[in-house]
């Protein structure tokens, strides 16, 4: 593959490797676009395959990032990072030495939480950087996202219910939730509490049974869930698990979740309009954590940070409505209203 290619094609600013030998970092800052404010996006950690597979996954996640602060009206960019190594190689040690690496782009990215790290991971970066967002409330910040993130994923999900059965009630409605970790298990809290009939799965047999024990809920295997006979399809775990061959064996009539990029492809959005599945594009639906982060700019207020995580709604109105007026896919929809925003914003840039 031809990094340059395909950043060039998409529009990337900057893909920045660090090693360090000592602790065994290998990581990747990828920066899509810092020209809404500060490129943003959280780290994941991931043993990836090879540098190829994880230099591709900060692309495509940091331009996601981008996106989802134009559509959330957020003043932010969008970058994403990405540590590759196994859960067991996670030290402090390795933690700071990212943080250094944060560190030497002066602001350019702030790193947050994201697949495989945790608030107290974000705290040992943050020692060696202020350039990490979504630090501990006690320590005046705006916490662990993903429960905010989780409740903008319910807001989104009501709307997404009264546009197709005129209610945005979820009794008797079936939600089946693939991913119980940071967000996953929070979603299915709220929506449990909202009276949805709930269908889980997770490839950590520990997770599905804590909440089963929680919450009354059935099971699949992790490679059935998205065949579940649902009201809505919420894909909480990794991207890239809606293609042709999952898309045609799902049995919803919504796709709404938390996952960052769970079709494999934005070309993919067109085979689930097809199946008049209505799609809430994952940058939309899934804003809540970042849009809590951005709070934290400016002196964070949780009752704030709620109220325009409520506006998720709001957003997914305009998708939704531009999608029919144009007759195209609210993922298509979601794109140009980005698009547009951050056009605007190169035109004032360049005095146009
Ligand atoms: P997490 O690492 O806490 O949880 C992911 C869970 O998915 C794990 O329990 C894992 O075992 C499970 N999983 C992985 N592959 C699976 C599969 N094929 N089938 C079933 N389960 C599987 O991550 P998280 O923070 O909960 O994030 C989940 C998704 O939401 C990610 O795509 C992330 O990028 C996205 N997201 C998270 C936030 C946030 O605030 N944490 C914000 C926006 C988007």
């Amino acid at each position: 593959m031809d990094l340059f290619k395909v950043m060039a094609k998409e529009g990337h600013e900057q893909l920045i490797v660090f090693t360090d030998p000592e602790t065994g970092l290998k990581a990747i800052i990828s920066i899509h676009s810092t020209l809404l404010g500060p490129a943003l996006g959280g780290c994941r950690f991931w043993s990836y395959k090879t540098f190829e597979e994880a230099a591709t996954d900060a692309l495509r996640l940091s331009k996601t990032m981008t996106y989802k602060a134009a559509i959330s009206g957020l003043n932010l960019g969008g970058g994403k990072s990405v540590i590759c190594a196994g859960p067991q190689e996670k030290t402090p040690a390795l933690l700071r030495a990212f943080g250094r690496s944060v560190d030497s782009l002066a602001g350019l990215y702030v790193t947050a939480q994201d697949v495989g790290m945790t608030l107290s991971d974000l705290e040992t970066i943050r020692e060696v950087t202020r350039y990490a967002a979504g630090i501990p409330e006690q320590k005046g910040g705006s916490g662990d996202p993903s429960s905010m993130t989780a409740r903008g994923v319910v807001y989104g999900m009501r709307y997404c219910l009264k546009e197709i059965f005129g209610s945005d009630s979820f009794r008797d409605r079936t939600v089946a939730v693939q991913g119980l970790g940071k967000v996953g298990r929070q979603l299915v809290g709220l929506l449990h509490r909202e009276g949805a009939r709930l269908i889980v799965s997770d490839l950590d047999a520990s997770r599905v049974k804590a909440v089963v024990a929680e919450v009354k809920a059935e099971t699949l295997p992790p490679a059935r869930i998205h065949t579940a006979v649902c009201d809505i399809f919420a894909p909480c775990a990794m991207g890239g698990v809606l293609h042709s061959a999952t898309i045609s064996k799902l049995r919803c009539r919504i796709v709404a979740g938390a996952a960052n990029n769970p079709l494999a492809s934005w070309a993919d959005a067109n085979l689930l309009q097809r199946r008049r599945i209505l799609y809430a594009p994952d940058y939309v639906i899934n804003a809540g954590g970042l849009i809590n982060i951005a709070c934290e700019t400016e002196g964070y207020q949780k009752e704030k940070a709620e109220e325009r995580v409520a506006g998720i709604a709001e957003n997914l109105s305009r998708v939704f409505a531009r999608a029919k007026e144009e007759k195209i896919t609210p993922l298509e929809a979601a794109n140009r209203l980005a698009e547009e925003r951050l056009a605007k914003a190169r035109a004032s840039r360049s005095g146009g």
